[in-house]
């Protein structure tokens, strides 16, 4: 049962987390509102950094790889939001390839997350799915989220996709949506464990909603409670603007914006 503790908390620091890199339009099939209303709900909110991370062209019902190659137009700033041009590529298989195309596209892209999905591959065992990660992410530098790492149908070996993160420096997303009644029932003690490994290990973390429609960007409730309930610090998560935008820029990521 979660109670509020004494002192600092993230629920306290919550004020902060002002950016939501995992969020989905029309565009990725499956969600219901546009781009310019995720952005205009995120200026409305107050929120400053905005990742498109639409589903990469291989998901059924994604789109196609000219979407991704043409968010080179987008403005950097729309009504105050920084819109940061993402993907959520598509891991499909032990080798670590991701969705055919992406080597076209891949120049235009600020960041990718990477995540197995059941509509495009088929659950492995613990060992190919935790290689077909670290493969992905040994061709890739231009993933630096995992996707939600808790989902039960693909069982990892988490403190290796840790020590994963911690050696490649990148980001473990706590996703707000895995921790609901909704998406991958039975998330929530893999994303304990997996937060938990982070805090050990020092690895960074995002909370990510995963938003599907706009009035769920920058809600992260239920990511928020889970790492309180483990006193995880503050100082490895990585919501707030210029935190995020300086870990950005020290990788080369969005230089031409401040
Ligand atoms: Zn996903
Ligand atoms: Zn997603």
């Amino acid at each position: 049962m979660y109670t509020v503790k004494q002192g600092n908390t993230l629920e306290d620091a919550k004020w902060k987390f002002k950016s939501d890199l995992h969020t989905h339009s029309i565009v990725s099939g499956h969600a219901y509102t546009t781009l310019m209303e995720n952005i205009d709900f995120c200026s409305s909110e107050g929120i400053k950094i905005l990742g498109s991370s639409e589903h990469g062209p291989h998901f059924p019902g994604g789109p196609h790889e000219a979407y991704f190659h043409n968010m080179r137009i987008i403005p950097r700033k729309i009504k105050g939001v920084t819109v940061l041009r993402g993907c959520e590529l598509n891991i499909m298989n032990v080798q670590g390839d991701v969705d055919p195309g992406f080597e076209r596209f891949r120049k235009v892209m600020d960041y990718c997350i990477a995540s197995l999905h059941e509509l495009v591959v088929a659950p492995m065992s613990l060992e190919e799915n935790t290689q077909a990660i670290i493969n992905a992410v040994n061709r890739y530098p231009e993933i630096i989220i995992l996707g939600h790492t808790g989902n039960p149908n693909y069982p990892i070996d988490q403190e290796k996709i840790v020590k994963l993160a911690k050696e490649k420096d990148i980001i473990i997303e706590i996703n707000n949506s895995s921790l609901g009644n909704g998406s991958r029932k039975g998330s929530r003690s893999n994303c304990q464990r997996i937060a938990e490994l982070c805090m050990e290990h020092g690895v960074k973390v995002i909370l990510s909603t995963d938003a599907h429609i706009n009035s769920e960007i920058g809600r992260f409730d239920r990511s928020i409670m889970l790492l309180d309930e483990i006193e995880f610090p503050e100082a490895l998560v990585m919501n707030e603007p210029e935190k995020l935008m300086r870990y950005l820029h020290e990788r080369g990521i969005a230089t031409d914006v401040d």
